[in-house]
Parts: C-alpha cells; structure tokens; sequence
C-alpha cells in the first residue's frame, strides 16, 4: 500500500512518498516559491541523488502537477503508475473543535475547513490549496486529513478557556487550541515505547523547538495543556515569534508607534523572538555563535529561551501532578545539546539528571538523563509525516 503525504504552505508543497508495507520512505521533495518568480522542485528518490528542477509554478494545482511528474518519472520516480496509490494523507493546521482526530476528506469535512480560516488564515488556506489540487488531479483517490490541532482536543476547559467573556468564546469560538500536536503525539507515545512503558502510566513533558516552539503536558498519553494558544504565537520565546506577551503590549506599542494591527502582528510573528531580542537571527545556531563571541543580547535571546522553557515545564508537571519524562524535538530540541543543557540545568530538583556525556547527541533517538535520573530524558527526533502516512492507511482501510 502506497501513500502520498502532503504538506502545503502558502508558497511551498513538502511531501513523502511511504510504502506501507514496511513504513519505508520511497520518495520525499519539496516545491518552493510557488507562485513567486524562480519555483523549482527538488526531489529525491530514497538512495538517489536529490534532483532539482526550476520551472514556472503559478499555483499549488501546477505544483502538484509537477510532483506527479517526478514520481512517475523514468529515472528518478518511485511510481509506474499513479493506479499504485491507495491516498493520500494532508497536513491541517486547523480543525478548531470540530475533530478530535483524523479523518476521511469529504465536503462536509472541507467546508469546516474552511470555517477555520480565520482562525488560521495563514495556514489553512494553503492546506485547503493542497487538498483541492489533488482532488483535481486525483478525483478518485481516498484523501485524510491529518490536523495539528487535534491531540490538543483533549485539554480540559480549565486549561483552553482565556478569562475573557464568556459569549466570545460562544461568538467566535476563542479558546486555546496548541498546535504541533502531531509532533508532540508522536514523540510522547515514542518515548514510552523506548521506555518500554505504556503510555497510559506516564506524565510526560514534550518540548517541541525548532523555528516555531511548543511545550506539552501529556497525561496518560492525552494532551493536557500546551503552550501555544489561539494562534501559534503565544509560549516560549521563538525564531521571529514573541512568545508570551502581556497583551495590553499591542495596544500600547500600536498607539506609540502608529502602526495598526496587521502591522502589530507582522512585528510580533516575523521580527520579534530570537531575531528581535538578539539582532542576530533567527537561528539558534548563529545566536550560539555570537553569544560565544561576547555578543550580550544573542546571550540574553539564549537565556530567555532556556528560561522559558524550564519555566513551562515546571508549570507542566505542576499540572499534571509530576512528570515521568521530558522529550525534545525538532530542530533544536534534536540538535542543540547547549540548548537541552541550559533547560534542564536548574531543574535537578525535580528530578531530572542530564548525563551530559549522552547528550552530546544530534538528531537521533537516545536517553540523555542518567541512569539514577528519576525523570527520564529524551531527545526523539519527530516524524509527523509518518503519523499522517499511519493515519492516513488506517482510515483508508477502515473505508473498504
Ligand atoms: P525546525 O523548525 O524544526 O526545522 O527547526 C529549525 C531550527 O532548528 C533552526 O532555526 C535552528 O535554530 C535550529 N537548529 C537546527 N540545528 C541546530 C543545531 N545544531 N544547533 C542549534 N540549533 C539548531
């Protein structure tokens, strides 16, 4: 059984081919500056070299036009015939409180999608893209949507609900929604699994940071609490993102600077975070870099980062009564072993133990406390793509 896995931006269309005989990643690639001037595609067939190929790519539709073209192609594609692909599996960012878990892509389905929109107007409409070409490519093909927000859904109203009015939660269904939750789905039950634990019996932490960054609290295997909000904005201080700010922030910084909202929030997405603090980057690798060479606000961006983190996870396990393991992910939770030293240094009290030699480790699956830690510490790289392929297989099956 193969299976196509999706993921559209608003200029870009990510994807992995997987056979699901044995879960093996036949074909992955990337379209880039779709609908911007020098679109190219860049795939690679697993044990080939990546190939890359510019042409004009007006929309998301043209693009996936020419994924097709390269999975079918003679020399570098994993596909004779599109007949040997059984569905197709996207990534939503948004399903607001609609679904819990993945599902069949129907109409109903599209139109709640679309409902979402202004909850996720930069994320949704280019998923939305994604589903709408394949279904003119594919008219036939079984479609599941995989959606970030779902893990989340199990959150008590305690831990989503904002105190602001209640009839603005009935009108315009504000709350806390958290996203990543594939990742941190994943990374919690693969921690378990590494533990030889059921999931069911642990508090775990899972740290999810790379350019965009959240924290969860997973109880018995459920999504309890998660830093990020309404929007992905709010939680630990990001790559261009805030973090948490006191939101009379906006309304003070709009007056004084005379910009309006669109503007206050491109500030808060695009040029605050590591970037804005540091003046640096926005990656951690160069904000390490120039902390080492004396540069005090690149130090202050890393300090605030580590402190935010540690100050999360210490409110998790607040939360959820304890914490069994804590879980890092993405781009700087795999990599950065700085990074997962200056969160856990000061948290011994709780249990956790690094044994700094373990966490010399870079994107690979390994326990990095000692072995007295009672808090078990893990770097799990995350693998959403493979979720959505699992997810995708079950709710395809479960239809025939
Ligand atoms: P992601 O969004 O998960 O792809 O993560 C991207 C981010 O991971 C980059 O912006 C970097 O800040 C960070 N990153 C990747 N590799 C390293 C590394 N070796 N050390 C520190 N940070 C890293």
């Amino acid at each position: 059984m193969k299976i196509l896995v999706v993921n559209c931006g608003s200029s870009s269309l990510k994807y992995q081919l997987f056979d699901m005989t044995d879960e093996s990643v036949l074909a992955k690639g990337l379209v880039e500056r779709i609908g911007i001037e020098g679109a190219r595609i860049k795939h690679t067939k697993t044990g080939m070299d990546a190939v890359i190929r510019n042409t004009e790519i007006s929309n998301h539709k043209v693009a996936f036009k020419v994924v097709v073209e390269a999975l079918l192609d003679d020399s570098h594609g994993a596909l004779k015939s599109l007949d040997e692909l059984s569905a197709v599996g996207h990534r939503v960012v948004h399903a607001g409180e609609k679904y819990a878990g993945s599902v069949m892509i129907t109409q109903d389905v599209i139109d709640a999608l679309e409902e979402c929109v202004p909850l996720a107007p930069l994320h949704n409409p280019a998923n939305l893209m994604g589903i709408y070409a394949v279904t003119e490519a594919l008219p036939n093909i079984p479609q599941v949507g995989v959606f970030d927000t779902a893990f989340h859904q199990t959150m008590p109203g305690y831990a989503y609900m904002y105190g602001v009015p209640y009839h603005y939660y009935e009108k315009y269904k504000v709350r806390r929604y958290g996203f990543h939750g594939t990742s941190h789905f994943y990374v919690s039950r693969r921690a378990a699994e590494i533990l030889g634990k059921p999931v069911e019996s642990l508090n775990i932490v899972t740290c999810h940071m790379g350019n965009g960054s959240s924290i969860a609290a997973v109880k018995g295997g459920k999504s309890v609490d998660t830093s990020m909000g309404f929007s992905p904005l709010p939680g630990v201080i990001m790559g261009t993102r805030s973090g948490d700010v006191d939101p009379l922030l906006v309304s003070f910084l709009s007056d004084q600077e005379g910009i309006d909202n669109k503007a206050m929030s491109h500030v808060l997405n695009k040029e605050s975070g590591l970037l804005g603090i540091s003046g640096v980057s926005s990656d951690l690798r160069d904000i390490e870099e120039a902390a080492d060479a004396g540069n005090q606000r690149a130090r202050l961006a890393e300090d605030m980062l580590y402190y935010g983190v540690r100050k999360y996870i210490g409110s998790y396990a607040a939360a959820m009564g304890g914490m069994d393991v804590l879980v890092f992910t993405a781009g700087i939770g795999e990599n950065s072993g700085r990074a997962r030293e200056g969160i856990c240094t000061g948290l011994e009290f709780m249990g956790v133990k690094l044994d700094l030699e373990k966490n010399n480790v870079r994107g690979k699956e390994r326990i990095i406390s000692t072995d007295d830690s009672r808090v078990k510490v893990l770097v799990v790289p995350t693998d959403e793509e493979l979720v959505i392929a699992r997810d995708t297989k079950k709710i395809a099956m479960d239809r025939n």
